[in-house]
């Protein structure tokens, strides 16, 4: 079960491998290993709907379960996959294996994948898609794809176009970590996202006036435009509140549960629906 905050095993290899070449080098030959002897697996954190009072869906994300070094952080090992050439093996995998996950869910859940800048450039991310979905039965309108605005460093055509036949085929495209990175607003237009993440930062201190301030522009913004909006890394009931009062409904963050393996889906979703029925109902209701 994973702890609240990431372990401490990723702080302490994270310096070292930055450090050490040779390190990176064997990290890489190691993931090549990795993929071969399944030592990933993913982890599942609910999206929660505030106003259905419901657990919309779970976001995948990677672990990686390394013999002798314990569980190590995608923000580690994607970066190294993606120079050893290994990102977009992985990523059909996620593909893969997030939508046969997701295909045993109440139909009512959705099941959101990130993708790298890098799997783009792949000429079979489209057909790699359509395959998972195959293979698993999932409908495309329960296929969420998360990307971050590095996607437009080298802007494209083909990124356009990929993203068009995404939500062509009835995917959801969400823009994450939404705030934080180069992207000018036009990019939220130009690229028809369905669907922005407002960033953990601006929600970590929603006591700052700047932050809530954001916040609000953000979920005016989304409104507008016409697009869903969600807000991740929301750890307090405070934050919670806050978000409530500022009109955003869909929400995650360890308030509500930590990524977990596939097994602890039930209990996390009876979980998230029993405190609702609860205090925490009255709250959206408000809204
Ligand atoms: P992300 O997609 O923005 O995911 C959110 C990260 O914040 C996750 O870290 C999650 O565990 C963490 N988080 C969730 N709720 C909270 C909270 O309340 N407080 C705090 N402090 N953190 C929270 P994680 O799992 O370590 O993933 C880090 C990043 O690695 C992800 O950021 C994503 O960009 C990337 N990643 C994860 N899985 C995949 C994958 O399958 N493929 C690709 N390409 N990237 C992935
Ligand atoms: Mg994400
Ligand atoms: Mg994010
Ligand atoms: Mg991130």
């Amino acid at each position: 079960k994973e702890e609240r905050s990431d372990s401490g095993a990723f702080e302490l290899f994270e310096p070292a491998l930055r450090a050490n070449l040779k390190q990176r080098r064997e990290m890489e030959l190691d993931l090549k290993a990795a993929l071969d002897a399944e030592e990933f697996e993913l982890y599942y954190q609910p999206f929660v709907d505030m106003a259905d009072k419901r657990v919309s869906g779970f976001e995948a994300l990677l672990r990686w379960r390394h013999p002798e070094k314990g569980m190590i952080s995608p923000s580690v090992f994607i970066p190294l996959a993606e120079e050893a050439g290994l990102i977009e093996r992985l990523g059909v995998w996620c593909l893969e294996t997030a939508c046969a996950e997701a295909a045993t869910w109440p139909e009512s859940m959705t099941i959101s994948v990130n993708l790298s800048p890098m799997q783009f450039k792949s000429a079979t991310l489209l057909s790699d898609i359509d395959r998972a979905l195959n293979n698993s039965g999932l409908a495309a309108e329960r296929l969420q794809i998360e990307v971050t605005e590095s996607l437009f460093l080298d802007e494209s055509d083909r990124v356009l176009d990929i993203l068009k036949e995404m939500r062509r085929r009835g995917l959801t495209v969400s823009m994450d970590d939404f705030g934080t990175g180069y992207s000018s607003l036009g990019y939220l237009s130009r690229f028809s996202f369905n669907k922005i993440k407002i960033d953990q930062s601006f929600v970590r201190d929603m006591g700052r006036a700047e932050n809530i301030a954001i916040v609000r522009s953000v979920i005016g913004l989304s409104k507008s435009l016409n697009m869903q909006v969600i807000a991740e890394g929301i750890e307090t009931e405070d934050q919670m509140r806050a978000l409530l009062a500022e009109g955003c409904r869909e929400m995650q963050g360890y308030f509500f549960s930590t990524p977990q393996p596939k097994e602890e889906l039930p209990r996390v979703i009876a979980d998230i629906t029993n405190r609702w029925t609860r205090d925490l109902g009255v709250a959206a209701e408000k809204t």
